[in-house]
C-alpha cells in the first residue's frame, strides 16, 4: 500500500513540521544573521535583480528545516512551472520574515561577497546542528522547487 505522504501517520510528514522551540531557534539564528550582514555595511540597492532567477543565473538553495519552516505559514504549494520564487512581488520580498538564510546573505555589491559567505557557511553549519538537535531530516535542495512541487523536503 502506498502511503499518503501528507498523512499525519506517515513519520516523515511529522517530523518535517517544526515544534515551537525548533522554529524559535531558528528565528535567533535569523537574527544575528541578520544583524551580523548589517553590521558588515553591505547595503541593498533595492534593484530587485538578486530574486530575478530569470536574470540572473543562480539557483537559491535551502535547507529541509528553512523550507519546512515557510512552509509552515504557506501549506499550499504555489503552481509549478515558473523558475521564480513565488513571493517575489513587483521586484521585492513579499516573505521577509521566514525567507531563507541564503536571501538573507546574498547582496548585488561583490564587494562584501567573501565576507557574506563566510556569515552563510557559519549560519549554514549552525542550522545544519539545529536539525541534528530536533532530529529532523536534513537536506539542502533549490528553494523555489521545494515550494512550487509541494513535496516535502528530506
Ligand atoms: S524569499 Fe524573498 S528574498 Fe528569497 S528569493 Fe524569494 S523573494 Fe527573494
Amino acid at each position: 500500500m502506498t502511503q499518503n505522504p501528507n498523512s499525519l501517520d506517515n513519520p516523515r510528514a511529522r517530523k518535517t513540521e517544526l515544534s515551537a522551540e525548533a522554529a524559535a531557534a531558528l528565528e535567533d539564528i535569523y537574527r544575528r544573521v541578520d544583524k551580523e550582514v548589517s553590521g558588515s555595511g553591505v547595503e541593498c540597492w533595492l534593484r530587485g535583480d538578486c530574486c530575478n532567477f530569470e536574470k540572473v543565473d543562480h539557483t537559491l538553495f535551502a535547507s529541509s528545516l528553512e523550507i519546512g519552516y515557510v512552509k509552515e505559514k504557506h501549506p499550499a504549494p504555489f503552481p509549478s512551472g515558473s523558475i521564480l520564487c513565488p513571493f517575489w512581488e513587483e521586484g521585492l520580498c513579499v516573505e521577509r520574515e521566514r525567507r531563507p538564510l541564503g536571501c538573507r546573505t546574498y547582496f548585488c555589491d561583490g564587494n562584501y561577497s567573501q565576507q557574506l559567505q563566510a556569515i552563510y557557511e557559519k549560519y549554514h553549519a549552525e542550522i545544519r546542528k539545529l536539525a541534528e538537535r530536533f532530529e529532523l531530516p536534513y537536506s539542502y535542495e533549490p528553494f523555489v522547487a521545494a515550494l512550487r512541487t509541494g513535496n516535502d523536503p528530506a
